[in-house]
């Protein structure tokens, strides 16, 4: 099937003119009606300068300002990829946590991601968000990337899937989806600052390619303007990123929102295409960006584009409301496509539009104290928490394990018991539940094997919130504690009770509180330790903490302001004390906390109490429980802290002395599967020694039970790796991303992930697209619609399996294109990259046909000279496979020029 339609030879793409309001004469009295460009021209007509400019910032940090003259109500944005969380970070008001997205890239699997997505945006929905700020698509381009595990590949092909799956899905259940971070956002170090050095054919064939696939293929509401320069220009400020390439070269009609904070000049982000600057209310626009327009610096024109772009966004999520005698608000429509416009007639080299899956969003009601909520379903979350495990070794049938075949099993790791079960920064959430490991095989193996928990060493990084049951609010008696807010004279401002001891604000706390002013906000509870001996007591805060236990001052003073503000939230400085405890008397704990003068982002105050232990005598504990065992699930990762929004790793090693337990385990059972729970590559040096080896990422509340199903062999372990997994650090294309006076130059050019592996010849530990499931796979035959190309046409390709193995499975079929040889413009190609993917499902035995389609976009490249797509005539080979390094059929392909008409 031709993408272009026109005649015109493929390989120069033409703009297109923004989807700006039309100047058409309005009368639009009902919502409906103001929905359409006509209405939207009405109401615009109806505003001053002074209303407009109101419009473009942010009412507070998460909601945009409404108009009652206009019957637009305020509109609701949150965060974010793993999980909506509303307008509060509170566990009184939880969020379903997901897996995270590099979890869910490791499903390869749209028909899942949509469907999580759109229960998602159901759940968003219940608590009246309009907007989600998620997905995040930028690319995994460094192992270190600190919010990689908020990316879901390394690959833009498997990225930009995915995201207009997800996006799709969100917008289905009527809910705004935003994609972020437009565009290098790629790593965290001085990420307010850095310049991405980028050439535009990199840009276009990696960094853009998802966001141009969501914004073409998806509808898109919004997209996100990030921190950072791109090429020497505040991507708030890119004109030409923003204005010409996402509005008018690709037709996006929707918002483009900064980044928080993101937006620091006036006139340039306003003729940039920033349409919303967020947070508010303050910021470089309002009155400045009123005496920019009335200076002549900004037009009227601009301004009202700007405008037009948020009431067609609020039209979308049911923010106008109607007015006089309007009839009743009309319910939220699922976003459909035509709603959203096809944003570009000719494809532009993408494939056919194909209509998006249907699901059905599986939903829990929530019980009565957490209001209207409509959770995502905890089966929804255990299935494809499932789906994305990665079963990268399996020795000798060690998995899945038969219940009946063990009689003890010996659960060991600090993750065992503390799992991350999501990275830190914007995508956190309260999660309602949490499936632990330790937990759900104490539960999955009752009655039939003796399960001993071992913690193995300690890695957390501020010390961990108490054990839940050991706290107790002084004033009530209640399990929790009690939380006050104080003026500076002591007077009680307001009171509540909370469970949680890690605390976080946006807006929501009373005035006289907060970075600059003396108020404090205090924490009282009663402690009562398990076990006597000592304890380590933490307190976490950017500003001035004292700790006090039983009256007396066990720690007081004052931490650093970060350079990020986010840090306030991901990790704060923190305070100490060693304090010995009796076991079961209860410590009288109050912790008071002053915001820092100078302090920036959102406030937060943290309380940890952990008994202190030695690593030595946990590690012994633990290999002493392994001996014993017929198995041992040894679960290692990622500390709390490890993996964040707001830095970047600075080593792939698993912090604390996780190595040594695990190959002192392995040392002493032969049955002993490790599980990585982990965002991002992590270095595995003892994988040979271990009988089964299963990647867990950040998986999400559904953690414990999603293992154990896959452990016992109740689900297939399904997950392909979305990136590569490297043997050394030097190995990796692409390892620091700190800038160097300022700049981060992408000179990899496209040679990023398993491309650089490829290019350089080197052998990954574990390659892209690797996954073992619990069945093998034949692959039989593989046929293509073609094997004579014209430039500009998509490619179908048939490709047939068989599960030769003893179990039901799922198989991803991935298709890999390798280029003429050469290069293109002087940048290097790969030596293939990924073309399309599918998913296969077959009885033992059975045979499936999966159909992919290749796009015409995968046969071109981008041409610096001409500043446009070029389709090279020449020959390609496609792959299909297993993974990047396991390609098992293989066709050739010509591509020849169009025949000009
Ligand atoms: C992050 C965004 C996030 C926003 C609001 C920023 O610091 O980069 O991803 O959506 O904060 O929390």
């Amino acid at each position: 099937m031709t993408t272009h339609h026109d005649g015109r030879p493929p390989g120069r793409e033409t703009g297109r003119a923004g989807a700006g309001n039309t100047a058409s004469p309005a009368a639009a009295t009902t919502s409906t009606e103001r929905s359409d460009a006509a209405g939207v021209d009405g109401l615009i007509a109806e505003l001053s300068v002074q209303d407009k400019v109101l419009l473009l910032t942010g009412a507070d940090s998460w909601r945009t300002q409404g108009a009652d003259a206009l019957g637009l109500r305020p509109m609701i944005t949150s965060d974010g990829p793993a999980g909506v969380r509303g307008v509060l970070l509170d566990e009184r008001h939880p969020s379903s946590c997901l897996p995270c997205p590099s979890a869910l890239g490791a499903t390869w699997d749209t028909g899942l991601v949509g469907e999580l997505a759109a229960a998602l945006g159901a759940e968003a929905r219940s608590k009246d968000v309009d907007v989600l700020l998620a997905p995040t698509i930028n690319l995994m381009r460094t192992p270190l990337g600190g919010r990689g595990f908020e990316c879901f590949s390394e690959d833009p092909v498997l990225t930009a899937g995915l995201g207009v799956a997800f996006v799709r899905g969100v917008q289905r259940a009527g809910v705004a989806a935003t994609v972020k971070h437009f565009v290098g956002n790629d790593s965290e170090t001085q990420r307010w600052t850095y310049d991405a050095r980028i050439a535009e054919q990199v840009l276009r064939e990696l960094y853009l390619a998802p966001f141009e696939a969501c914004v073409r293929q998806a509808g898109v509401a919004l997209v996100m303007a990030a921190y950072n320069k791109v090429n020497g220009v505040p991507m708030t400020e890119h004109a030409r990123l923003l204005r010409d390439v996402l509005k008018d070269e690709w037709g996006f009609d929707g918002v483009v929102t900064s980044d928080w904070h993101a937006a620091r000049s006036t006139a340039a982000t306003a003729l940039a295409a920033l349409d919303l600057a967020m947070p508010g209310p303050d910021g470089p626009w309002g009155a400045q960006l009123a005496q920019a327009v009335a200076d002549g610096a900004v037009t009227p024109e601009v301004l009202d584009d700007k405008v037009a772009r948020l009431l067609r966004l609020a039209a979308r999520v049911g923010a106008v409301l109607p007015r006089g005698d309007d009839p009743p608000r009309p319910p939220r429509a699922p976003f459909a496509r035509a709603d959203l416009r096809p944003a570009v007639a000719d494809g532009a080299g993408f494939a056919a539009p194909r209509p998006p899956a249907v699901s059905t969003v599986s939903v829990l009601e929530a019980s009565s104290d957490r209001g209207n909520t409509i959770f995502v379903d905890q089966g929804l979350l255990r299935r494809a928490t499932a789906a994305s495990l990665v079963l990268l070794r399996n020795e000798l049938g060690a998995l899945p394990v038969d219940p009946a075949t063990v009689s003890r099993v010996a659960v060991i790791g600090p993750n065992a018991v503390r799992p991350a079960i999501h990275g830190g920064g914007s995508a956190v959430v309260a999660p309602v539940t949490v499936s632990t490991p330790a937990v759900a095989l104490v539960e999955a193996l009752a009655g039939q094997a003796e399960v001993t928990v071992a913690e193995g060493c300690q890695t957390w990084v501020m010390v961990p919130e108490p054990a839940a049951g050991s706290l107790r609010d002084p004033d009530t008696g209640a399990p929790g504690m009690r939380l006050e807010f104080r003026a500076s004279d002591g007077a009680l401002l307001a009171a509540e009770h909370r469970t949680s001891t890690a605390l976080t604000w946006w807006d929501q706390v009373p005035p006289g509180i907060g970075w600059g002013e003396a108020g404090k906000i205090v924490l009282l509870t009663a402690f009562r330790p398990d076990s006597g001996g000592p304890h380590v007591l933490g307190a976490g805060g950017v500003g001035h903490l004292t700790l006090t236990v039983d009256g007396a001052v066990v720690a007081d003073g004052a931490t650093v302001v970060p350079d990020d503000p986010v840090e306030a939230m991901t990790r704060p400085g923190e305070i100490r004390a060693m304090v010995t405890l009796e076991a079961g008397r209860e410590a009288q704990i109050r912790l008071e906390y002053t915001p820092a003068a100078d302090g920036e982002g959102p406030l937060a105050v943290r309380l940890g109490i952990v008994p202190a232990a030695d690593d030595d005598d946990l590690l012994a504990q633990a290999v002493w429980a392994a001996g014993q065992a017929d198995a041992a699930v040894v679960v290692v990762g990622s500390a709390e802290m490890t993996e964040s929004e707001g830095f970047d790793r600075d080593t792939l090693a698993l912090p604390g002395r996780q190595d040594e337990l695990v190959r002192r385990v392995a040392a002493v059972n032969a049955r002993t599967v490790v599980v990585v729970n982990a965002g991002m590559p992590v270095l595995m040096p003892w994988a040979a020694q271990v009988a089964a080896l299963l990647y867990a990422w950040l998986p999400g509340q559904a953690m414990g039970e999603a293992l154990a199903d896959v452990l016992f062999g109740r689900a297939e372990p399904g997950g392909r790796l979305p990136v590569t997994l490297p043997a050394r650090e030097a190995d990796c294309p692409v390892l620091h991303a700190v800038p160097r006076d300022g700049l981060i130059t992408y000179d990899e050019g496209l040679l990023i992930g398993y491309r650089g592996y490829d290019a350089r010849l080197s052998r990954p530990q574990f390659p892209f697209g690797h996954g073992l499931g619990y069945t093998t796979w034949a692959y039989e035959s593989l046929r293509a619609t073609t094997t004579d190309l014209t430039a500009g046409d998509d490619l179908g390709l048939t490709v047939t399996v068989r599960n030769t193995g003893s179990r039901p499975g799922r198989e991803v079929v991935q298709a890999y294109l390798a280029g003429p040889p050469g290069g293109s413009g002087g940048v290097p190609r790969p030596v293939r990259e990924l073309a399309a993917f599918g998913i296969a499902a077959a009885e033992p035995g059975a045979a499936a046909e999966v159909t992919l389609q290749v796009p015409a976009r995968a046969f071109a490249w981008w041409d610096e000279e001409t500043d446009g797509w070029l389709w090279p005539p020449g020959q390609f080979t496609v792959h299909v496979g297993r993974s990047s390094r396991d390609l098992r059929l293989a066709v050739p392909i010509r591509s020849q020029a169009r025949p000009s008409r």
